[in-house]
């Protein structure tokens, strides 16, 4: 696998030359069922080949019967970091987070119009063989992963484990399975563990019992900022099972049980919310005791949404860094000004101030839930995840001065003293140090 591979949604600016992506311009398209006998995992159960170990998406071969709790899938990053797939990772040596994904044949039983795993694709392609986030998640034995994790975790490059739930009716037994054969060879103080949940099927002596067990972090993807784009997007819009008020209420059970800096929420930039929206939601989330974990929208291949524009990294940035300033900061959204198109004019604090933050580059990694180096680092560093290595919406390392060059001037703040030279961060082949 390479994640250099040739793509064809580059974003730029989007239609008539603007730097943002409107609602009017993010309609997915609507799903289409699959015939009856591809439905529900159909040719992979009628086949009913059984796994032998590690399966490697797309391999040619028939895809075997797998399930979890016995099986799960897990990112390509992590795959190269156990040593489980061969390959690397451009300017990155490791991952720093070990993302888990539930899996059946059956597959996610929701039709998210963004993602790859949606039901839509029955007939197209077997659960276990579909993109995620732009890479593959090969299978592997839940035991294998936790034995050799478990063999030496104070050394382990992962900071942190992560399950995400998926939307089945057997996920909140088998994520609490999935959870014990980790604990009882990783200890959750060695290598903490967050949950990425999935709130439609679950209640609040779920999302307590997954605590007892020993996870250390919620979170919840709202994935859309505003109700309107949830509801397009994973609810009825696209025949999805999702509801925005069923999501805020296990948000506000993980609050609750989970406490400050422990919950936090997952939000797609760029799915047709305006940036003042999207902020006065990441302010509500710190005013909660929480933090939001922010991805740049990428129109993944096979899913309902794969005709429409990347994100404008212009819009992206000064997402970004707001967000940032909110969750980091100490600056609230009320500071800052916007135009009439929601677009973020004024990140209310002194040049010099604002300088320094962007000069430092955090803002502008991967968010999500902290690993050991600092708390405004995520460990959950998601290589590529949301845009290709060309051009770079989060990055998975510390920006070095080319990239810093390119923020810069993405966000028009480029200084005349010190241009950005076109492409001059695609020189760069080396990891940078932490
Ligand atoms: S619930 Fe999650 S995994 Fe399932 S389709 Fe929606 S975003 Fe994808």
């Amino acid at each position: 696998m390479t994640c250099l591979k040739p793509e064809n949604a580059r974003p730029g600016a989007g239609e008539d030359g603007r730097d943002f992506n409107p609602f009017a311009a993010m309609q997915p398209r609507r799903p289409e069922e699959a015939p009856q006998g591809l439905r529900n995992g159909g040719r992979v159960k009628q086949a009913n080949v059984p796994p032998t170990g590690t399966y490697l998406p797309n391999n040619n071969i028939l895809t075997p019967h797998m399930r979890s709790p016995e099986y799960v899938q897990l990112s390509t990053a992590a795959a190269i970091t156990l040593g489980i797939m061969p390959g690397k990772m451009h300017r990155c040596g490791c991952t720093r987070c070990l993302n888990l994904l539930l899996t059946y044949p059956e597959g996610c039983r929701a039709n998210c119009a963004y993602c790859g795993l949606a039901r839509h694709r029955e007939a197209e392609r077997d659960y276990a063989d579909r993109n995620f986030i732009r890479v593959d998640w090969p299978a592997v034995p839940m035991e294998q992963i936790a034995a050799t994790v478990g063999a030496d975790p104070e050394n382990s490059p992962f900071h942190r484990m992560c399950i995400s739930m998926i939307t089945h009716p057997r996920s909140d037994d088998d994520t609490r399975t999935v959870l014990k054969t980790w604990t009882d060879h990783v200890d959750p103080d060695a290598i903490p563990i967050s949950i990425l949940s999935n709130p439609t099927t679950m209640t609040r002596e779920d999302v307590e019992t997954l605590k007892d067990m020993g996870s250390d972090i919620f979170t919840v993807a709202l994935d859309a900022a505003t109700p309107e784009i949830f509801d397009r997007t994973r609810g009825r819009g696209v025949q999805s099972p999702h509801k925005w008020s069923k999501y805020w209420d296990i948000l506000m059970d993980a609050r609750d049980i989970f406490g400050p800096k422990k919950f936090g929420a997952h939000i797609i930039v760029g799915m047709g919310e305006t940036e003042r929206e999207i902020l006065t939601l990441v302010q509500q989330l710190v005013d909660l005791g929480g933090h939001s974990h922010m991805f740049c929208f990428f129109p993944e291949k096979g899913s309902l949404m794969d005709h429409l524009p990347a994100t404008p990294r212009d819009q992206w940035r000064r997402v970004q860094l707001a967000r940032y300033l909110i969750d980091y900061c100490g600056v609230r959204v009320g500071q800052m000004r916007f135009d009439e198109e929601g677009r973020v004019t004024d990140f209310g604090l002194p040049a010099g101030e604002l300088d320094a933050i962007i000069d430092a580059g955090i803002a502008f990694r991967t968010s999500g839930c902290p690993g050991k180096f600092a708390e405004d680092i995520s460990a959950c560093d998601r290589p590529y995840g949301d845009s290709p290595p060309s051009n770079i919406a989060s990055y998975p390392f510390q920006p070095q001065a080319p990239d810093l060059r390119l923020i810069r001037k993405q966000l028009g703040k480029e200084r005349a003293d010190d241009p950005y030279v076109e492409d001059e961060e695609l020189e760069i082949t080396s990891t940078p140090a932490e």
